[in-house]
């Protein structure tokens, strides 16, 4: 399996990406906000706390999020690897993975760190907004929070991965067809 972490600030590009990297190298995309959202938008009382929790873009419980994560990657034993995207989160996260992982005698290829600039990340959220209509991506207090616990809980991860060679910082701006020449430049050369 070819186990890619794809990873970033929020609004760094990594959903988009994504959408690139499954066409060319036939991974299978596992989207934790996305698995979130579906069950936001599913109305349960489950989806009820979580919702809470984005709307003040604080993050899931690691222990949720786990569940969610080892339920898609049993699901999808099969596929040739998969994209971890937005996830982990945090170092706890990142440790849980390699485990679950090994339990299934696999482990992170690589991570991919997208790295764009603050201001920038801004401007793509509030756009993302009005398209998505995603109420965390429209109000600027929400967005200052989720960059906020991007640094202090997040961006320890780099660390983690940094430790097993296994991180690669790719410039996130540019167009689209540019930054995904430098992922697959880094992918290639991970494989
Ligand atoms: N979230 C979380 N854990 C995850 C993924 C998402 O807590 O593993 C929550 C968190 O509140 C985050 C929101 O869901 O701010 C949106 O996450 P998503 O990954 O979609 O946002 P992105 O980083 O791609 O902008
Ligand atoms: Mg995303």
């Amino acid at each position: 399996m070819f186990n890619l972490v794809i990873f970033g600030p929020p609004g760094s590009g990594k959903g988009t990406q994504s959408e690139y990297i499954i066409k060319k190298y036939g991974l299978v995309h596992l989207s934790t906000g996305d698995l979130l959202r579906a069950e936001m938008s599913s109305g349960s009382e489950l989806g009820n706390k979580i919702k809470k929790l984005i709307d003040r873009g604080e993050l899931v419980s690691d222990e949720l999020v786990q569940q969610m994560v080892k339920n898609f990657v049993l699901k999808n034993i099969d596929s040739k690897g998969f994209i971890f995207d937005g996830f982990p989160r945090t170092t706890a996260q990142a440790a849980w993975l390699d485990d679950m992982l090994a339990e299934i005698s696999q482990c992170v290829t690589l991570m991919l760190a997208l790295d764009v600039d603050e201001n920038e990340l801004r401007t793509r959220i509030l756009e993302r907004g009005k398209i998505s209509g995603r109420a965390d991506d429209q109000n600027v207090d929400i967005i200052n929070n989720r960059i906020a616990v991007y640094h202090k809980q997040t961006q320890p991860v780099i660390n983690f991965y940094t430790a097993q060679s296994k991180f690669v910082l790719v410039n996130g701006i540019g167009s689209l067809d540019d930054v995904f020449a430098r992922i697959c430049a880094a992918m290639d050369k991970a494989k």
